[in-house]
């Protein structure tokens, strides 16, 4: 039997209950999904108990080999669907044609550019004909997320956001997917904390921020992807 302590229990049910009252109240809801830690442990508790909500993965093209490692792994464990959605070939042909494969690297400005065509654009098309998005982000994870609720309108896509696991540590994350055999990202068991493109993320050290090693050359706070964002600064 699966042993978890009386606290994380807790957790586990409270995010049950929250999946299952989105399932009933807002259809169709869709998880997004990087494949990172957090989302592992919502794509198990959404697979076994709120089948009913979608998942959705955005491929960016530039994505670490272990992150489509846990993609094929997890299709396997789950033996669901988990919709791909890439980036519009035309865009991304015009801005590696005129700003180079990492200009990312150069000024904020072209890192959300990049960002922008990569993901939110794609981000734009998943979360269509929503009527609620869910994330595994959590308070603790940066700066910009320290006040992050259970559920908030999305101004900048008009639908409901849910982050489940909002009160959840980085321990409850992995003590769950310990006692649970859930899929993880090999990057994880390297240090790497948040997994991202491969080019934009590293692994952290002890005492860093667990979002430091996203976008490690930028200040924290312009350290949003653009799809966690409000409508005023949302790349468009
Ligand atoms: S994380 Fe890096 S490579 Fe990925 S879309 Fe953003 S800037 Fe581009």
């Amino acid at each position: 039997m699966t042993i978890i302590n009386e606290a994380l229990t807790a957790k586990v049910e409270a995010v049950k209950q929250v999946l299952a009252e989105i399932e009933t109240d807002y259809n169709l809801a869709t998880l997004a999904s990087s494949y990172g830690a957090e989302d592992m442990v919502l794509m198990d508790l959404i697979s076994k108990f709120s089948p009913q909500i979608e998942i959705f993965t955005l491929d960016t093209g530039r994505l670490p080999k272990e992150t489509y490692d846990v993609m094929q792994e997890a299709k396997l464990h789950y033996n669901r669907e988990v919709k791909v959605y890439f980036p519009n070939a035309d865009d991304v042909e015009d801005y590696v044609t005129t700003q180079g494969p990492n200009a990312f690297y150069d000024s904020v400005e072209l890192r959300k550019q990049c960002c922008g065509i990569r993901k939110v654009k794609p981000l734009k098309r998943a979360l269509a004909g929503k009527k609620a998005w869910l994330t595994g982000m959590r308070r603790s994870q940066a700066v910009t997320r320290s006040e992050l609720p259970v559920s908030e309108w999305d101004e900048g896509f008009g639908l409901q956001k849910f982050s489940p696991l909002t009160d959840w540590s980085n321990g409850d994350v992995w003590a769950y997917i310990k006692a649970f055999d859930v899929p993880y990202n090999k990057l994880h068991d390297q240090g790497v904390a948040s997994i991202g493109c491969a080019p934009c993320t590293r692994a952290i050290t002890a005492g860093e921020d667990i979002r430091a090693g996203r976008w490690w050359w930028e200040n924290p706070e312009s350290k949003e992807c653009g799809l966690h964002v409000k409508a005023s600064t949302l790349d468009k």
